[in-house]
């Protein structure tokens, strides 16, 4: 290869990107995007590559869709920005109630009014446990939609006297961003430890992962552990357990926090079908509330998993598929179909209220951004919701969702291969150095790393968690390319670790 490209060289020069170690990132040229269609990136030398993860799990419908790319431009002819504090704008009064009506689908309540009359009086009860979602706070990205959650959470437990000093319990291994209040309700061990004394203590409970948990007594098999798990719900006494200690001590929690069906950074960490449900009710036995970060769940990305309720299945976010709804949904990445950033908290009526008071009662949220509530933002979101609705978007995740079923499969026969997981349109592949004793790689190793790399030289872009591989192709992926990225997975495998077969 003769010089390095002069954008590259520029790159190297001033920029600093994230979660990458420079020292690395410095000793290579590294891809320089100009263009991308669809499913496809072009980089600055004329190579074209596949988005094998949707742009870090943020676009939805492909890259330059004419419908997305029209509603951004026809927005810019009349303005890009004006503050929401103290104005109101067009795309984002139209995007609120658009979103209300996205978090509150019918389809939802019949079956938690079911459950409710079982219990008794049906309507207080449905009220109490799904209350809907009915206001909207934007922000910017998915750690301040989730900044915002905890804030609101905070305050109305305090506000509802329920606790002068509000705890949350979130799960192990969770990821909720990286502004300050995220981290501290994330566990991620490494993250932590890089900024200790900055974080308050959030409380912490063992994540559902089959594949790797201490109760699960079944050995290991070539087959999703989810299905294959013995074991008694040990994950679900274990958040009842935490509820009744917390409560013991005279403060009980606030809120959990959970990322419904499926924890992303953490490792692509599947719930067994009915634990959400059952964790929701835990926490609303105890009178908790419920945060749901969907910011990378949502818009359809969990498929048509419902486990409780086929009709529950056309939700486009992760709680409905068990028939939950949150206190608090935190939106980001795909709220913009991938193209501009920009976020949003859902909450109820009853925090809304908490705020609400003469002027000089100070009950205010005292928390905005300067670009809360963008008009191109709103615009692409808008339009990213109504290609979400339409009967072809529908089809074609549910052809993707069952083209990367049968493609992955393929996997299997390798013995790297420990766990494939899969939830909707989000496939996590757990590589190990011996499937029989699901013996892991160390981080340093970095053998989920390698293997992406030997993807990029196959033309396949995706990024590891640990020793995982996701593949969480746009919507608008084909059959073909999702079977090249599947290929460029598979021989990426035995170029690093040597080519063997079960
Ligand atoms: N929550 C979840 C579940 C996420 O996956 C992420 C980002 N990967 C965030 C929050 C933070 O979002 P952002 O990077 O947009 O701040």
């Amino acid at each position: 290869m003769g010089a390095m490209h002069q954008l590259a060289q520029l790159d190297h020069a001033y920029l600093w990107h994230p979660f990458t170690q420079m020292h690395d990132w410095l000793n290579g040229e590294p891809i320089v995007v100009v263009s991308g269609e669809g499913a496809i990136l072009r980089d600055a030398r004329g190579r074209e590559y596949l988005d094998g993860n949707s742009s870090i799990w943020t676009n939805l419908h492909g890259h330059s869709h004419p419908k997305i790319n029209g509603a951004i431009r026809r927005q810019l002819k009349k303005i890009a920005h004006s503050s929401a504090l103290g104005l109101a704008n067009e795309p984002a009064s139209l995007l609120a109630a658009e979103l209300v009506r996205a978090a509150n689908p019918g389809s939802v309540f019949p079956a938690t009014r079911k459950r409710a009359r079982r219990n008794g009086s049906e309507h207080s009860i449905h009220a109490a446990l799904f209350p809907p979602l009915s206001k909207v706070f934007f922000s910017d990205d998915g750690s301040t939609a989730m900044e915002v959650a905890l804030k609101l959470a905070y305050e109305f437990a305090r506000r509802a006297g329920r606790s002068k000093k509000p705890t949350f319990l979130s799960l192990a291994d969770g990821y909720h961003g990286d502004t300050v209040g995220a981290v501290s309700l994330g566990h991620i061990e490494l993250f932590h430890r890089a900024c200790t004394g900055l974080l308050f203590k959030s409380d912490k409970v063992m994540s559902p992962y089959c594949y790797r948990c201490p109760f699960n007594r079944a050995k290991p098999e070539r087959a999703d552990a989810r299905d294959t798990r013995r074991c008694n719900w040990e994950c679900v006494t274990q958040v009842e357990r935490k509820f009744a200690a917390q409560r013991g001590r005279g403060n009980p929690y606030a809120a959990m926090v959970i990322e419904p069906l499926i924890q992303g950074a953490a490792g692509m960490i599947p719930q067994p079908a009915g634990w959400l449900r059952r964790a929701a009710e835990i926490a609303r036995d105890h009178g908790a509330q419920l945060i749901a970060d969907e910011v990378m769940t949502g818009f359809g990305r969990t498929g048509a998993s419902s486990t409780v309720n086929p009709q529950l299945s056309t939700a486009l976010f992760a709680c409905h598929h068990e028939g939950v709804q949150p206190d608090f949904l935190a939106l980001a990445k795909g709220l913009t179909g991938g193209y501009l950033p920009m976020a949003a908290t859902l909450t109820t009526q009853a925090v809304f209220d908490a705020f609400l008071g003469e002027y000089d009662a100070f009950k205010t949220f005292f928390h905005g951004h300067s670009y809360t509530a963008n008009q191109l933002g709103a615009a692409a979101a808008l339009a990213s919701l109504e290609l979400l609705r339409s009967a072809a978007s529908v089809r074609a995740r549910q052809r993707l969702e069952q083209t990367l079923r049968e493609e992955v499969k393929t996997l299997w026969p390798l013995p790297n291969t420990g766990d494939i997981r899969q939830v909707g349109l989000i496939v996590g592949v757990e590589l190990v150095r011996d499937w029989r004793w699901r013996e892991p790689f160390e981080l340093r190793e970095r053998a989920g790393a390698r293997v992406c790399e030997a993807m990029a030289k196959r033309g396949v872009l995706t990024r590891p968690i640990g020793s995982v591989v996701v593949l969480m192709p746009p919507y608008c992926t084909t059959p073909t390319q999702v079977g090249q990225m599947v290929r460029a997975l598979r021989d990426g495998i035995d170029e690093v670790f040597g080519k063997r077969r079960l």
